[in-house]
């Protein structure tokens, strides 16, 4: 599907309609977009905005895989559930005995879970898609809320820290829940948030055939700076940006170089997802090639991935802000 005008929406973030086009990229359903770049506010934004069609259609369950791992390659899980455990025991460093934390975004809750191995805290999760929703219920005590975050949900000033990781591209309304989440979250309270980083040497090279653009879900982008300066402006001071992540940009440079060989975007990622039906033209043989691959260059590009991060340059981006309201 074409559409006929590929800039007639404002920016996603700013509502501004000056803009100027970044590249041209299709989804992994043919329909084609443009990445606009806001000469407002500085935001990368998918243009045009996405129907709900078009975005119920990427949010089926192959999203979150058939079985209860996202992914089906069970090395890759393992790699990335270590990877999780990390995570979690890192930011209970930060936070106080017994915190209150919200993770929008939850997905099956496994964040969350180690969260709570890490010692007594009150969590809660957001996460729309009601399987992963399911699974995150079972899994530790975790107050679930399985709508988008709405002025009222939650009391003003009642949690301590809030991550989204990999959420903010995401989102419909970005600049809205930004608002929100600094209302709900304590005077002091940690935003911890991580992302693609459109500035990455990836982002450059590649363009419309990048990974983690992932058509039609990412809806915004930034440049760290960019985004490190309208989050001063709206009073959330940075701690620190990390960049290195051996879970998300080895393989966000497999799949680009993939993306670039082949007439297909993303095939070995939708598999490992466990999504089947997707390019059957690509038989278990040429899928084989492709996780060959994989696995051949992933400790090369993990010591890539070191050098682009030592001059943040890697594909994704975390940040700790301190919300001072
Ligand atoms: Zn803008």
């Amino acid at each position: 599907m074409q559409h006929s005008d590929k800039n007639n929406h404002s920016c996603t973030f700013c509502a501004s309609r000056e803009s100027e086009a970044f590249c041209e990229i299709r989804d992994i359903f043919g329909n084609s977009y443009t990445i606009q770049h806001c000469l407002s506010c500085g935001c990368f934004y998918l243009s045009p905005f996405p129907t709900e069609q078009q975005l119920r259609q990427a949010y089926d369950t192959s999203y979150y895989g058939e079985t209860e791992q996202k992914f089906s390659f069970t090395l890759v899980e393992k790699a990335v559930d270590y990877f999780r455990q990390e995570r979690a025991r890192k930011i209970v460093k930060m936070l106080p005995v017994g915190a209150r934390l919200l993770d929008i975004g939850c997905g099956n809750g496994d964040f969350l879970r180690y969260v709570s191995l890490c010692g007594n805290y009150e969590l809660y999760g957001i996460e729309r898609d009601e399987t992963a929703a399911r699974r995150a219920r079972a899994k530790a005590n975790i107050h679930l809320q399985t709508t988008a975050l709405m002025d009222g949900d939650f009391e003003e000033n009642s949690f301590d820290a809030i991550t989204l990781f990999h959420v903010f591209e995401h989102l419909t309304t970005p600049a809205e829940t930004l608002r929100i989440i600094q209302k709900i979250l304590k005077p002091e309270g940690v935003l911890i948030l991580s992302m693609p980083n459109i500035g990455s040497w990836q982002a450059r090279i590649f363009r419309g055939k990048w990974l983690h653009l992932d058509p039609p879900r990412h809806l915004v982008f930034f440049e760290p700076k960019t985004f490190t300066a309208l989050m001063g402006k709206r009073s959330f001071a940075l701690r620190k940006t990390s960049y290195f992540s051996v879970e998300q940009n080895p393989f966000g440079l497999v799949q680009s170089l993939l993306n670039v060989a082949s007439k297909r975007r993303e095939v070995l990622f939708e598999r490992l997802k466990g999504n089947r039906n997707y390019a059957p033209e690509y038989g278990g043989f040429r899928v084989l090639l492709q996780k060959c691959f994989f696995v051949l260059h992933f400790p090369l590009f993990v010591v890539t991935d070191m050098v682009a991060a030592m001059v943040g340059k890697s594909a994704t981006v975390k940040f700790y802000f301190i919300n001072k309201k």
